[in-house]
């Protein structure tokens, strides 16, 4: 049996849907026996390889790090699956687009409410912010939404189910694709 090459890719999300993935639990077992985990925040692989076939990307783009990581990851990846709210519309990261770009932002947290040496991140240090979050359609084509704040393990063995089985994923019903 071919074993598939998996990626999970962290952008701008609090890692819950990171979490959820853990919680499938015993099926990781069955799922180990299948894939090899090619890049991951659980297997801190500093270069996204090529050749990868099935990616879940959490979390919105928000700034230049995984603007440039996302083309990389559609370069490299024949199946990009939108993983969670954040990656399909933006959700939580991108409240802060509604103060209009990144300077407002890092005036509020690095200087206003600084409780010493106000001053701002220096960009060689930290991924300079962008002025808006965006969703990962947004800038590269997706293959599969996974809605849900997080998805429920449940939707992400409903996914990656099929995928293994060399099928393509069709999410219906609210229990799979409701947002939230
Ligand atoms: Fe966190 Fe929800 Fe965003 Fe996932 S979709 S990264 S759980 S806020």
């Amino acid at each position: 049996m071919t074993r598939i090459k998996l990626a999970t890719v962290w952008l701008g999300g609090c890692s819950g849907c990171h979490m959820s993935f853990l919680d499938l639990d015993e099926w990781l077992f069955d799922l180990a026996q299948q894939v090899d985990l090619v890049y991951s925040p659980f297997a801190d692989v500093k270069v996204y390889p090529a050749g990868v076939d099935v990616a879940l990307v959490e979390g919105a783009i928000a700034n230049q790090d995984h603007l440039d990581l996302m083309y990389q990851v559609r370069d490299r990846t024949r199946f990009l699956i939108s993983f969670g709210d954040c990656a399909v519309t933006g959700n939580v990261t991108a409240i802060r687009n509604v103060l209009g770009s990144a300077e407002p932002v890092l005036t509020r947290a690095y200087l206003e409410t600084a409780d010493v040496r106000p001053q701002l991140p220096k960009s060689d240090l930290v991924p300079p912010l962008l002025d808006a979050v965006m969703p990962v359609h947004t800038v590269v084509a997706v293959d599969c939404y996974l809605p849900g704040c997080p998805p429920s393990a449940e939707r992400i063995r409903a996914v990656l189910e099929p995928l293994l089985r060399g099928d393509r994923p069709a999410l219906s019903g609210a229990d799979l694709i409701r947002f939230g």
